[in-house]
């Protein structure tokens, strides 16, 4: 009776145990997550939390993106800027090889740097880890110029955020369709060398974020027409996307 009680208690160690194993196989992680502290300490709890959601948005992303590369440097730091409109987070993916991807969290976002992770730091890393996804980095990019290119991979990785995380940016969100129409016009009229921080940032007309707005809205167009979803427009070129657009 005791070695029957025994061998079931083994058995079900066993069952649980090859459960985990079964999760971890299916889903590896092999970010490099580091903190840059040179001016704000992160705490304890906050490092927990960061590396939680990094590795958690991680496994999801790689069942979405199989191209995304593996062994990806995270790495991440408090500032003081005001980030309120992108939930207190922001980032750029600086090279594709080796993948790096830095973080910037703002300790002005109201409630702090764990506010600002709780709000948006799982959305900034599907964004960041789609540009790695498609070789769109500042340093080492396999696109080329220009503000209509940027806006098409930009547009679809806000797009493939919004549609994963569930989550969207006041600052990506699209004009209405007229003006988006016009925006479309002006963007692919822009010369190659147009200046990226007036069209991606702030124009000195007083307009936004005009390159990722347009962008969002020509991802959406592209898959309204085609019929396609995020991932399959993801693995199309720029011209192919405005062409799905209708431009
Ligand atoms: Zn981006």
């Amino acid at each position: 009776m005791k070695s029957i009680k025994i061998l079931s208690f083994l058995l079900v160690l066993l069952v649980i145990s090859n459960c985990k194993n079964t999760s971890d196989d299916t889903e590896p992680t092999s970010s490099i997550i580091t903190f840059k502290e040179d001016t704000t300490p992160f705490t304890a709890p906050q490092k927990e939390m960061i590396r939680e959601v990094v590795l958690e948005s991680e496994k999801e992303i790689r069942s979405l993106l199989p191209t995304l590369p593996d062994s990806i440097n995270v790495s991440l730091e408090i500032v003081d800027w005001d980030l309120d409109q992108v939930g207190g987070v922001t980032g750029r993916t600086e090279t594709n090889s080796p993948p790096v991807v830095l973080i910037q969290i703002s300790e002005k976002f109201p409630g702090g740097v764990t506010q600002a992770t709780q709000t948006a730091l799982k959305h900034t890393i599907f964004h960041e880890f789609h540009h790695l996804s498609r070789g769109w980095a500042i340093q080492d990019n396999v696109y080329g110029p220009g503000i209509s290119v940027a806006a098409i991979n930009e547009g679809l990785a806000v797009v493939f955020s919004e549609e994963y995380t569930g989550e969207s940016m006041e600052a990506d969100t699209p004009p209405e369709a007229a003006i988006a129409e016009q925006w479309v016009e002006e963007i692919r009229s822009l010369p190659i060398n147009a200046n990226y921080q007036h069209w991606m940032f702030q124009h000195p007309d007083g307009r936004l974020a005009v390159g990722y707005r347009t962008g969002n809205y020509l991802i959406r167009k592209a898959m309204a027409k085609s019929g396609k979803d995020v991932l399959e427009l993801s693995e199309h070129t720029p011209d192919e996307i405005y062409k799905m657009a209708g431009f």
